[in-house]
């Protein structure tokens, strides 16, 4: 019995150590990748569902490793949330999002916003808003070209000073988007407080849109959104079917890849090249 407790201990101590083992290789090869550019961009369209047109398009960090090829969002974005990397490789992804955007602009290619992601690390930071304006007059970008996309979770911990951060960055004209509207813990007393733009309904209930229920849910969120003058994108969207269900339930902005998956740079260029018939 004993040596069956030992062995218990044993094993957990591996798999513990393998995942701390595993979560500093991943820590270090960020470090590498920040210093070596391995970070990229990639762009998701938001189409409107009346006109089928571009109405923006959300930015998207790939991490590509000489070595290890690339490594999904989901592996790292929580590693680098808890060590802080993410604040360094949050600006990366908005320099190369401004740089792209403006470069489309003068090409006369797209005249809306990008999304940028915006981590809770990030929205505690003292100088956010000057570290922003700083990449903005860097590309020569109006702040009109940008929104942030931020989670509840990043508001709800202080919703008061979220508040204040939120005007800030609202009074710019940044536009801001809560995403995945629905999974944390939100409170509609505060909703109706925050200087949105954007509510993004998270793939969740639009996966449970073939139950009535699961409708039901979506045609009350986008409800709720229209009632507080928000506008509504739709996330995760893959099927026909969900964009017919979608457009009845006056969801005007769909993301997903139904339209399309995220794009390189490169191929978004010519996603925009295509929508102008050029
Ligand atoms: P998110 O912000 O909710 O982004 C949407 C995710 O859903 C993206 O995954 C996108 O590729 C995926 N997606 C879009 N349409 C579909 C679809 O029709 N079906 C399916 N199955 N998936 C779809 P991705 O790029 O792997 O990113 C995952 C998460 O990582 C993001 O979720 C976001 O939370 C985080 N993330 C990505 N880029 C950044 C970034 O630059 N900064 C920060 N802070 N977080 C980021
Ligand atoms: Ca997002
Ligand atoms: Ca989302
Ligand atoms: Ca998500």
């Amino acid at each position: 019995h004993a040596k069956q407790q030992g062995n218990r201990y044993l094993f957990f101590n591996d798999t513990m150590n393998r995942q701390a083992v595993k979560r500093l290789q991943i820590e270090n090869l960020m470090r590498f990748g920040l210093k070596e550019d391995h970070f990229c961009v990639y762009y998701q369209p938001k189409m409107n569902t009346e006109t089928n047109e571009l109405v923006g398009m959300e930015a998207l960090v790939r991490f590509i490793t000489p070595n290890k090829g690339l490594i999904s969002p989901a592996q790292f974005i929580p590693i680098a949330e808890e060590t802080g990397q993410i604040i360094e490789i949050g600006e990366v992804v908005l320099d190369k999002a401004c740089a792209d955007v403006k470069r489309w602009l003068n090409k006369g290619l797209f005249s809306g916003r990008v999304a940028v992601n915006l981590s809770a690390k990030q929205f505690a930071l003292p100088d956010l808003t000057a570290r922003i304006d700083a990449i903005l007059q860097k590309h020569s970008l109006p702040s009109y070209f940008l929104e942030l996309e931020i989670t509840e979770g990043t508001v709800m911990d202080d919703p008061k000073e979220a508040i204040a951060i939120m005007k800030s960055l609202s009074a710019r004209g940044i536009h801001l988007a809560m995403d995945d509207f629905g999974t944390g813990y939100s409170s509609l007393a505060y909703l109706k407080q925050f200087p949105l733009n954007t509510l993004k309904v998270d793939k969740a209930f639009i996966d449970d849109m073939s139950t009535e229920r699961g409708r039901n849910m979506v045609d009350s969120i986008v409800t709720i959104a229209h009632n507080l003058d928000l506008s509504v994108v739709a996330e995760g969207v893959e099927y026909a079917e969900q964009v017919h269900i979608l457009s009845e339930l006056n969801c005007e902005t769909i993301q997903g890849y139904y339209y399309s998956k995220p794009l390189s740079a490169e191929h978004f260029e010519q996603f925009l090249e295509k929508q102008q018939g050029r």
